[in-house]
């Protein structure tokens, strides 16, 4: 719970904006315009904005290459072999890991799946893997398709974590007691970070604890958490994490995601793996030896050469996120969306709900709404304002306020012509 002293009127959002030391970062973004102003963008969970300063990471890419063509790969300003090394750190530092144990490659799904490959291990008695119901649709087609893979059959194979009856949340401790009961026969705890329909965060030590105690592999699907919360998946001690970069981390449509492996896993050789070159010891890696040797660590993951163009886009968002710390922008986000939960209550009416937990620690900058009635055409009405969430079918609103480039004015405005066009 909150303890802000929030106001209704207009003037307390002007204030409080002009009172907020983030405030400038907006400035940063390109802020999509509708009919000459700025819309109020609300869809930060689902892709987040353009920094500013993209195009021209992006164009020194592209200066290199046509000036260097392959040299590139070693005489570029930021060299193209080790690039991905640049975005470790930050990385690190936004999901609260070592830098050793995070890499940037791929995309969430390509990378929840490599990560199954290594740490889902079923035998016989320990098979099952646990998710949320509802769980984002790749991840469960990529679940279910591991189990078909090992021969097992998700109808007796897969535990579906459900709000008991009447609720929209799972409660902590149910999740504890159901991974304390039947944790000898689950082999892969694998949970969304934050729940990217609710918007509920879950309790990533307290999981993790349970479920290893009972010798099960726990996980974590961080694409709505990463750059939301702040983290310490080290600390924490989850077994592995993967994630996207265009939801909260900005980094651009379809741009590279990342994947972590607790530091215990970076020496395990044993685990089965699929390999490419680009995992392979750096220091021989162009030797082009036909014996793979991982490097060490989460890098010992990866497959092929990557996206420079992606990561360089990426890499313009980190170099924000690195100037204005997780820690501020998740104090800033706790507030916002604490006053938009004000608002909202203020103007409460039958008509709709807040789905996602009241509790700061167990959400983030997101609040799901469910509306009783006609809630799509709500949504549109709303988009033909440019006042910009997103609609989940069959009945939920999601918007989320992003400390980056939100402020309280997009909220007050948004709760003001939600709760006017709501019929
Ligand atoms: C956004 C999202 C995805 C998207 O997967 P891609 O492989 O990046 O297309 C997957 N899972 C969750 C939970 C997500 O929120």
């Amino acid at each position: 719970m909150t303890d802000f002293q929030f106001e209704t009127g207009k003037e307390f959002a002007v204030a409080m904006d002009a009172r907020d030391p983030l405030s400038d970062y907006r400035n940063r973004f390109f802020i999509p315009q509708h009919a000459g102003q700025d819309c109020v963008y609300l869809s930060g969970h689902s892709l987040g904005l353009q920094p500013k300063s993209a195009a021209a990471y992006v164009q020194q890419e592209l200066d290199d290459w046509a000036a260097l063509g392959v040299e590139g790969h070693f005489r570029a300003r930021h060299p193209w072999m080790p690039y991905h090394d640049l975005l470790a750190e930050q990385t690190a530092a936004v999901v609260g890991a070592k830098a050793c144990e995070v890499v940037v490659m791929n995309s969430l799904t390509v990378n929840l799946h490599l990560m199954m490959v290594s740490f889902y291990r079923p035998t016989p008695s320990k098979h099952k893997i646990v998710i949320e119901r509802g769980a984002f649709p790749s991840d469960q087609y990529a679940v279910k398709s591991q189990l078909h893979y090992h021969g097992y059959d998700p109808a007796t194979s897969l535990i579906e974590l459900t709000p008991r009856p009447g609720e929209a949340c799972l409660r902590d401790d149910d999740i504890v007691s159901l991974i304390a009961h039947s944790g000898n026969d689950i082999a892969l705890i694998l949970l969304g970070g934050v729940n990217y329909a609710t918007g509920q965060a879950f309790d990533i030590e307290a999981i993790t604890q349970i479920g290893h105690a009972k010798g099960c592999i726990v996980a974590f699907d961080m694409a709505h958490a990463v750059g939301n919360l702040q983290l310490s998946l080290h600390e924490c001690g989850p077994d592995f994490a993967v994630w996207c970069s265009y939801k909260y981390l900005n980094g651009g449509p379809g741009c590279v995601g990342g994947c972590f492996v607790h530091e215990r896993h970076a020496h395990s050789t044993h685990l089965p793996r699929f390999t490419g070159w680009w995992g392979h010891d750096q220091e021989s890696r162009f030797e082009m030896p036909s014996t793979f040797e991982p490097m060490f660590g989460a890098e010992g993951w990866q497959l092929s050469n990557p996206s420079i163009m992606s990561m360089s886009v990426l890499r313009a968002s980190m170099d924000i996120f690195h100037e204005a710390g997780m820690g501020q922008l998740r104090e800033k986000s706790v507030s916002l969306t604490s006053y938009l939960e004000f608002l909202l209550h203020a103007n409460a009416s039958a008509k709709f709900s807040i789905l996602t937990p009241k509790e700061s620690t167990r959400r983030g900058a997101q609040l799901s709404l469910r509306i009783r009635q006609h809630g799509h055409k709500l949504c549109d009405k709303l988009a033909e304002e440019g006042i910009v969430g997103d609609w989940r079918e069959p009945d939920i609103l999601r918007v989320a306020p992003v400390p980056l480039y939100n402020s309280y004015r997009d909220v007050f405005r948004f709760v003001q012509r939600f709760s006017e066009l709501m019929v």
